[in-house]
């Protein structure tokens, strides 16, 4: 039997649908009887939610070139060791 400790490390993956079955039903007995477990699901799916709303910010051309020319200036001559 899942603890509530075992139900919040898992439950990103429980939402993922990534559990196996034997753990995603663990999960869904202890969320059946813990409502602190339950609150701590929605909590968390709505944030995922909300996270997802937020659109992708947009950098101008420019500003990518200046981060491209400034990563290479940085980088390291090939062969001194940097990965
Ligand atoms: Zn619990």
């Amino acid at each position: 039997m899942l603890i509530c400790r075992d139900v919040t490390e898992l439950t990103t993956d429980y939402l993922e649908g990534s559990l196996p079955l034997r753990r995603r039903l663990a999960m869904r007995w202890h969320l059946a009887l813990c409502s602190f477990c339950r609150r701590h699901l929605r909590q968390v799916r709505a944030t995922v939610g909300l996270l997802h709303r937020i659109p992708e910010p947009v950098l101008a051309p420019e500003a990518a070139e200046e981060v491209l020319r400034r990563v290479i200036e940085r980088a390291p001559p090939a062969g001194t060791g940097g990965d």
